[in-house]
């Protein structure tokens, strides 16, 4: 029986490459919840959307329209912000920067838990992000709340940015990933936090293939 599985956790903790891998394994769609609110702060960016401003932040929702298309040579899903393949852009500093003073607005949220109830109304789906356990999809059969070492986050993060061709430094990563933590912690509109039922795995010590392995035999138990 296919399942929706809600993958929930602080910044660069492994969550999104774990459950990339999880839905390859069961033949699963794979719903990045991070990459739609990266995807409106880059719009929001380039468009000089004030965020103090409800009815500018309103109008600004209504003509942004996000999708995820499957990338032919990688099989991967990449993100598109109206019609633009934005799956580069939006995973640079400069986004992860603005992204959760984005995230805490109350328009925003209500806008993309729509669009994630959507996304996942059809049973055999891997979502992941801050909310899905809690608020999104309190129902979810399965729900995984993942931690790791500030250090060991910031450190895989750092090689992912490389990977991108950005280098950047670790302080500045940790920053940022305390910063996002923090403020996605304490946001007064569904705070990050573990939902009761979630099942705690750290990855510190951790393998990806021991990640997903752990995820799977859940999902299927
Ligand atoms: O998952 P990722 O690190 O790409 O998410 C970027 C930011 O988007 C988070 O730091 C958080 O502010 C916001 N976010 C959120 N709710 C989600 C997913 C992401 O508020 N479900």
């Amino acid at each position: 029986k296919k399942i929706v599985i809600a993958i929930d956790g602080y910044s660069a903790c492994g969550k999104s490459t774990t459950a990339k891998a999880v839905a390859t394994v069961l033949g699963y769609t794979y719903i990045d919840t991070g990459a739609m609110y990266r995807a409106i702060t880059l719009y929001f960016h380039q468009n000089h959307v004030s965020l103090t401003n409800k009815k500018d932040v309103e109008k600004a929702l209504e003509n942004i329209d996000i999708t995820f298309h499957k990338n032919e040579k990688t099989g991967l899903a990449e993100t598109f912000l109206n019609g633009l393949n934005v799956e580069g852009e939006i995973r640079k500093m400069y986004v992860s920067e603005n992204v959760s003073q984005v995230s805490c607005l109350t328009e925003v949220r209500r806008a993309m838990v729509a669009q994630q109830r959507k996304l996942g109304k059809k049973k055999g789906v891997v979502m992941d992000g801050r909310d899905i356990g809690t608020v999104v999809f309190p129902d979810a059969e399965l729900k995984v709340f993942m931690e790791a070492d500030i250090y060991v986050r910031a450190g895989r993060r750092q090689e992912e940015l490389l990977e991108n061709g950005q280098l950047v430094d670790l302080s500045e990563i940790i920053e940022n990933l305390k910063k996002r933590d923090h403020i996605d912690s304490t946001r007064a509109e569904s705070p990050l936090r573990k939902a009761d039922d979630a099942l705690v795995l750290d990855t510190t010590f951790l393998t990806l293939e021991e990640q997903v392995d752990e995820v799977i035999n859940q999902a299927l138990s």
